[in-house]
């Protein structure tokens, strides 16, 4: 979707699906060290979907997964990021590219986050990188909801950090209608696929769509 220079950064073909990009992402020795630190939690994350499968599975209320301690726990690394970059931000061209800023401060990614999950969170709706790791590291209000909003974090952090790439090549912008309508096509062709997994799955395409219509 971000052209080829972006999609070659990161090993990943421009069609694969998140999942299909993590399981088939050959490791690669990356300058930025940026970019470094999402390798990470990509080869940490890998397994996220049946992992969920398996934690849904148990009695409700039970969740046998510990999503915070290796997945998208990144807070502290985040800190490094913020001392050893020191660029402008190439989705607003305003302000130092950090981790924070990119998740979801800047005024560009904030308008995605916000679009994509401003009605599914409603009142626990945030921007910043901290307080979202905190919230999907444990079970949020029900398992779909949580599963939703993992999974959407996951494919906007990739649809950004793309875009990121891309424009750093210099190739054409796209606005942020564009990385919405990416992100929204990629949970729901996640939703659709596992939708008979189980009884809280089914649920999955209804939260989405109830959700986004609101916003
Ligand atoms: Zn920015």
């Amino acid at each position: 979707m971000l052209g080829e220079r972006g999609s070659l950064d990161m090993g990943v073909p421009d069609h694969y699906t998140v999942a299909e990009a993590k399981r088939n992402r050959r490791r690669r020795n990356h300058r930025v060290v940026i970019l470094n630190q999402i390798e990470e939690e990509l080869s940490k994350s890998g397994g996220y979907q049946d992992e969920d499968i398996v934690l849904w599975k148990h009695a409700e209320g039970k969740y046998m997964g510990n999503f915070s301690t290796r997945r998208l726990q990144t807070t502290d690394r985040m800190q490094i990021w913020n001392t050893s970059i020191n660029t402008t931000c190439v989705l607003c061209n305003s302000t130092p590219e950090s981790c924070a800023h990119l998740f979801f401060d800047c005024s560009y990614t904030r308008k995605i986050w916000r679009s994509l999950v401003g009605g599914l969170m409603q009142d626990s709706f945030t921007t910043d990188w901290s307080n979202l790791i905190a919230l999907v590291s444990k079970p949020w209000l029900t398992p779909i909801k949580t599963f939703v909003l993992r999974y959407t974090l996951q494919a906007a952090v990739h649809a950004i950090w793309w875009e990121r790439n891309a424009r750093r090549h210099g190739e054409k912008p796209k606005d942020t209608y564009a990385l919405i309508m990416f992100v929204d096509k990629g949970v729901r062709l996640k939703l659709l696929s596992v939708k008979e997994k189980g009884k809280h799955f089914n649920e999955g395409l209804t939260t989405w769509f109830g959700t986004r219509l609101n916003t």
